[in-house]
């Protein structure tokens, strides 16, 4: 089964969503949490990844417990951002293990993580905003980004690029990428200043491919589009950059979506791992 561009994913009752262009790429491990498999209620039903929303602790964790058990992501090597809508990339090791997850959460501001250690899961956190996922296929190196509308604009995902070849001497025209599920361009409305912010983004071609007018003096942005054109400006081959078309308020019975639930809810994540020698899969 698929959604938009990415494949569903089954493992008893946890479903998550993956980027059928990435299975080529052995070496690497990805996922997008839905709502489905979890334990938590009410707003936050079921499988709630985000810690300080008013769900019980217990629960988040026991989420990410199933959650990694069903997707085969390793729960003791976690590493989560401390995201803040910036444009802070951190690089992360087996050092920084249950980071934001099981031990305290450390970074001051990480809006993007990237690592080339086999053995430590990057985490991102999501209800609506943008996931972009990176991958050196030559390097063997990865990187997750939250870009919001602020990071888009803010071109967070070049600065993702950037960070992975200062760090691990990546060459952009080595890399792939994915924009995950996020709001759309149907429904990610906004006021003349957001739109102004989008206007003036420099270097992507011209703005008419990513505003558009809307109703009653909005407009609508396409944050799949800017953040495709951010990467491909950053040097990533247009063959290599997927694009889920997954609208988490259009889906809003499978996805957490700020934009349709407001802050009573709970929150998904994106994972992404560089798999271990010995890892069976
Ligand atoms: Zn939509």
């Amino acid at each position: 089964m698929t959604a938009g561009g990415m494949k569903v994913n089954k493992s008893g009752r946890v479903v998550y969503l993956t980027f059928p262009g990435f299975e080529k790429y052995g070496f690497v491990r990805h996922a997008f949490s839905t709502r489905a498999g979890g334990v938590s209620g009410g707003v936050f039903s079921s499988m709630n990844l985000s810690f300080g929303r008013g769900d019980d602790e217990k629960n988040v964790m026991e989420n990410y417990r199933i959650f990694c058990k069903a997707a085969g992501f390793g729960f003791e090597t976690l590493v989560a951002s401390s995201q803040k809508h910036g444009t802070s990339i951190r690089r992360v090791g087996k050092e920084n293990a249950g980071t934001g997850i099981f031990k305290p959460q450390d970074m001051e501001s990480a809006d993007g993580l990237i690592t080339d250690e086999p053995g430590v899961t990057l985490v991102t956190y999501y209800a609506d905003c943008v996931p972009l996922y990176l991958i050196d296929v030559k390097k063997h190196a990865v990187g997750l980004v939250h870009a919001g509308w602020r990071g888009t604009a803010a071109k967070i995902g070049a600065e993702a690029v950037a960070a992975m070849a200062r760090e691990f001497g990546s060459r952009p025209c080595d890399m792939a990428a994915a924009v995950g599920p996020s709001i759309g361009p149907c429904c990610f409305e906004v006021d003349k200043p957001v739109r102004d912010v989008f206007a003036s983004v420099g270097g992507i071609g011209s703005p008419d491919g990513f505003i558009k007018d809307g109703r009653n003096g909005k407009y609508h942005i396409n944050l799949w589009e800017a953040n495709r054109r951010i990467l491909k400006e950053a040097g990533i081959p247009d063959s290599s950059i997927a694009v889920s078309g997954v609208c988490t308020k259009c889906g809003q019975d499978v996805f957490f979506s700020h934009r349709a639930m407001g802050a009573a809810r709970g929150g998904m994540a994106a994972f992404m791992e560089i798999k271990e020698e010995n890892d069976g899969n």
